[in-house]
């Protein structure tokens, strides 16, 4: 019989897992995560889950009995320490476990600061795991200090809920503006000034130089030379793809775990998905961190497995929640030369990003339509003349019709 193993019991893996039972695959699955729940969507813990305002049984993404009524061996609280391509084993401890199949959906891990500027003192914290989350949840109690060290997404999420609780919160952003490394200036001036209206200060250009506090974190010099009081910090500077198991294993490494468009690495029966991978798109090679891409490769891992010849085929889109702003993200916007704004009634806006005259991607806030419009017309090769976007008259259901 097959024997399937998934190492990655996350958003990927969970994905993949079911997409086998559901098309009938009748072989063995093995699902191996070394967190101790069972798989669980990331994108509440910065959001509905921090704020308290979301019950931990709804993160899972689906029932533990779920997996046993399925005939998936869901073995949680578990590292795998290797991979050996050669033998089509994998150990873990003592134990080795034998697979037909590999599939790798290790997912990625925080950056953190350095111990030698203070990274490591108590107080200081990360977002990426429940355990994060529920280790800083205590910190958030009305009046207490706040200082996030990244003004992206994960960063401006947190120091929105943290706003919301009644904290006092300090941004701080090395970069020229909050946003920088994924939207255009016009959506970084959105949300510093929601922000700002929330009572949170945030510092561009400004970096973190160190932490200071002997038993736990108390306070931070900054690159300008202001020093800062704070009871506890968050870190929101990125991810690195969890890359080492699969390096170790010998398989190819190019900004995450190389795949082919069906998703094999390049070890013989070893294939992988999610937040840990790259793969084709669009004459280049991409790596994306989103909930979309890893539910969507994974599905399409899952077929290539069951036999399918399916290349996987990105469709970029994202979206992140701050106070009463819903941001949604059409699109890829890397290259782009001009942004048109097409505005809407109050906080509602869009912000559209052209190269040349092809449209790239959109930023949504508060406007789900010209969202939903804007995501279909990228994905046909669509573009409206940036004038038609612009003007608040233009029906946008029209756009659509051929
Ligand atoms: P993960 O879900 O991270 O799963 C990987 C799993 O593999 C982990 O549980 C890890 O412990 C396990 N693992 C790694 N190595 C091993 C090993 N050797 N042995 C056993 N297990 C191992 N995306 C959006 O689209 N929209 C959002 O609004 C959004 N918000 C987010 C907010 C937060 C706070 C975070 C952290 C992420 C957010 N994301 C969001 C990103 C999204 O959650 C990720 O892109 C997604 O979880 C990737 O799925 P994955 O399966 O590749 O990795």
């Amino acid at each position: 019989m097959t024997h399937v193993v998934v190492i990655g019991a996350g958003q990927a893996g969970a994905a993949l897992v079911a997409k086998l039972r559901n098309d009938g695959f009748d072989g063995r699955v093995t699902l191996i995560g070394e967190e101790p729940v069972p798989p669980y969507q990331r994108p509440p813990l910065s959001k509905k889950y921090l704020l308290g305002e979301m019950a931990l049984e709804r993160l899972f993404l689906r029932p533990e009995s779920f997996y046993e009524e399925q005939g998936i061996a869901l073995r949680l609280g578990t590292r795998v320490d290797a991979v050996d391509t050669a033998a089509r084993s994998l150990s873990i401890g003592d134990e080795s476990l034998r697979y037909d199949e590999l599939v790798l959906t290790t997912g990625s891990a925080p950056r953190r600061l350095p111990a030698a500027i203070g990274g490591a003192l108590p107080g200081v914290h990360v977002v990426r795991d429940l355990a994060d989350v529920d280790a800083m949840a205590p910190e958030f109690t009305a009046g207490r200090r706040v200082l996030i060290v990244g003004g992206g997404y994960i960063g401006l999420e947190a120091a929105a809920v943290a706003a919301a609780r009644g904290l006092k919160v300090t941004m701080v952003e090395m970069a020229e503006r909050i946003l920088q490394r994924v939207a255009a200036p016009e959506t970084s001036d959105y949300f510093r000034a929601l922000h700002q209206g929330h009572g949170v200060e945030i510092l561009e250009g400004v970096g973190l130089d160190h932490l200071t506090g002997d038993d736990r974190v108390t306070g931070a010099r900054l690159s300008d030379g202001r020093t800062v009081d704070l009871d506890f910090v968050i870190v929101g500077v990125g991810i690195t793809p969890a890359t080492a198991l699969a390096e170790a294993a010998g398989i190819a490494i190019d900004n995450g775990i190389a795949t082919d468009a069906r998703g094999r690495t390049s070890a013989p029966h070893v294939w992988a998905a999610g937040d840990c991978t790259s793969f084709p798109y669009r004459g280049g090679r991409i790596r994306l961190e989103s909930v979309p891409n890893a539910i969507d490769q994974a599905e399409c891992v899952a077929e290539n497995i069951m036999g399918g010849d399916k290349d996987y085929v990105a469709k970029p889109w994202f979206w992140s929640d701050q106070y009463d702003v819903k941001l949604q993200i059409a699109g890829l916007n890397s290259g782009y030369d001009s942004v048109v704004t097409r505005r809407g009634e109050g906080s509602s806006v869009s912000f559209w990003y052209y190269r040349g005259a092809t449209l790239l991607a959109v930023d949504a806030m508060n406007a789900p339509r010209d969202y939903m419009i804007g995501k279909r017309l990228i994905e046909a090769g669509r573009s409206p003349a940036p004038e038609v976007i612009a003007d608040p008259g233009t029906d946008m259901k029209a756009l659509m019709r051929p």
